[in-house]
């Protein structure tokens, strides 16, 4: 199969979070099963191309967007890790910037993401016509690239190059939908029906909605854990799109994240402390106390440390954490963040560490290495989200015999069971109600169970042993893009 990847996101490259990791990891495996990958980022300015020879693709492809030409600068690499062909789409005036998507220096999102991302979309589509690689489909992560299947059945559908190009868009998070305001639709150069109150694909409550149109226009749809597939079809999780998505269901499905165990393993991590292996725990115990010593925490052997790595959001179930942190830091735990996201979550967390100098560390802000220190180092891990697409965190924790304790929501439902359930081979403890006492209740059979030290490290050993690795999820991919070949 021919396949582009057209994304915002593709770690080690650039990523702000689980979508950098899928981009990272997805088109790898497709490519190791002999399928002919090329994949399309935004050069945005951070972006890390230190290890990768870096080479200029001459175009005279310009992009009119409002009666403007912007001209694309392309640079492509060749992937160091397998070889494959990655495409960076430069512009001076749209990715020329400190952010991704929104202003470092005002914390709101850029006012002309619709414009970038238009930009992005249609070079890639250009791009393809002009190095003469005609995908058997596109496959779109999120509303950034939304508007490809959108644009494919549209303006494009005449081409007899991009006609009968399919597509897939993948639902990495449904909260983030692409927004912007009406007169901003002319923009797209779209027919106005698109934007006709109620039928139109892209109106929503008078807004235009990326998402909506590309839900509307792809030819599959997935999303990153069948729970969360289930989720988005209903009222409380369904972000005002539930409709358009159970339209859909037909087409809709659920397929789990995996892990780059190559990148998130105990024993071939060599960004933590020291290596280790289920035969051998030894060395997780030297992660701690090298972490607690380079955070000047005292080391407290008795003390259970719980680890934290998230965004400061909403969303990952901070407005919980903040009714009980004094409760729970009133128990025999240390505590480490690493995050960055609201202004009254980093304000609560600085305020914890003043409180609790010998108990909690806050580290506010994005520090890779870190992320795998604090899971090797943790005995618990904390994610307590009011909705969770897939989440990552949860199954690297497993792999770093580090307990999750996670609400029964999207992927965390999906990869995390509870001590209690199947015979106490569960291997996380789990909470149900969104609330802040059941979380807490969470946390405390997680901190009593640790005092058997015996019980936990079989605990440990029951999560290290779990496979979330990436060749089963391309296995379904693998399945999902058969079909759509063959039966559309
Ligand atoms: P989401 O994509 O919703 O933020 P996921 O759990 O799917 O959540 O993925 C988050 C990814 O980003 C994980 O790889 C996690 O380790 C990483 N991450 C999140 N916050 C930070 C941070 N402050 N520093 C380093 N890595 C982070």
């Amino acid at each position: 199969m021919k396949i582009c990847y057209a994304a915002s996101e593709m770690a080690p490259l650039i990523k702000t979070g689980g979508l950098g990791d899928v981009l990272g990891a997805l088109p790898e495996a497709m490519q190791k099963q002999g399928n002919d990958i090329k994949l399309f980022l935004p050069h945005y300015k951070s972006l890390d191309t230190s290890d990768h020879k870096i080479k200029p693709v001459a175009s005279n492809i310009k992009i009119k967007i409002n009666d403007q030409n912007y001209p694309l600068k392309i640079n492509k690499i060749r992937y160091k890790k397998n070889n494959m062909e990655v495409y960076l789409i430069g512009s001076d005036y749209y990715f020329n910037r400190d952010g991704l998507y929104l202003d470092p220096e005002t914390g709101k999102d850029y006012s002309d993401n619709d414009e970038r991302f238009i930009f992005f979309v249609r070079a890639v589509l250009a791009l393809l016509k002009e190095i003469d690689f005609k995908p058997d489909f596109v496959h779109a992560h999120d509303w950034q690239t939304a508007l490809i299947p959108v644009f494919l059945k549209t303006d494009y559908g005449n081409d007899p190059f991009y006609s009968n190009i399919k597509s897939i868009l993948t639902i990495h998070n449904l909260a983030f939908h692409g927004e912007f305001k009406p007169e901003r639709f002319k923009l797209l150069e779209l027919s106005d029906k698109l934007m006709m109150p109620a039928t139109g694909a892209f109106e929503f409550y008078g807004k235009v909605n990326f998402l909506k149109a590309g839900i509307i226009y792809s030819d599959y749809i997935t999303t990153v854990s069948k729970r969360y597939a289930d989720e988005i079809q209903t009222k409380e999780f369904g972000c005002g799109l539930e409709g358009v998505l159970k339209e859909r269901k037909d087409d809709l499905y659920g397929i789990l994240n995996g892990v780059d165990y190559k990148i998130w393993s105990p024993s071939r991590d060599h960004k933590i402390y020291t290596t280790y292996h289920i035969a051998n725990l030894s060395g997780k115990r030297t992660n701690k106390i090298e972490l607690l010593n380079e955070l000047q925490l005292p080391i407290r052997d008795a003390a259970p440390l719980i680890g934290i790595i998230s965004r400061l959001e909403d969303q990952k179930g901070w407005n919980l954490i903040k009714e009980v942190a004094d409760d729970i830091l009133s128990m025999n735990v240390q505590l480490i963040v690493l995050g960055t996201g609201q202004k009254e979550y980093h304000e609560l967390l600085e305020s914890l560490e003043k409180k609790y100098p010998d108990k909690c560390r806050a580290l506010l802000e994005f520090d890779d290495q870190m992320a795998h220190r604090i899971e090797a180092a943790s005995d618990i891990f904390l994610m307590p989200s009011i909705f969770e697409p897939c989440g990552l965190n949860q199954m690297y924790s497993l792999k770093y015999g580090t307990i999750p304790v996670v609400r029964e929501v999207g992927g965390l439902a999906d990869t995390v069971t509870d001590y209690g359930s199947d015979n106490c081979h569960g291997t996380g403890f789990v909470f149900k109600e969104k609330d802040s006492k059941a979380m807490l209740t969470a946390i405390k059979r997680a901190v009593d169970l640790f005092a058997r030290k015996r019980t936990w490290t079989k605990f440990m050993k029951v999560g290290m042993k779990k496979d979330f690795s990436w060749s089963r999820t391309a296995k379904k991919y693998s399945k999902l893009y058969n079909n759509l070949l063959n039966s559309k």
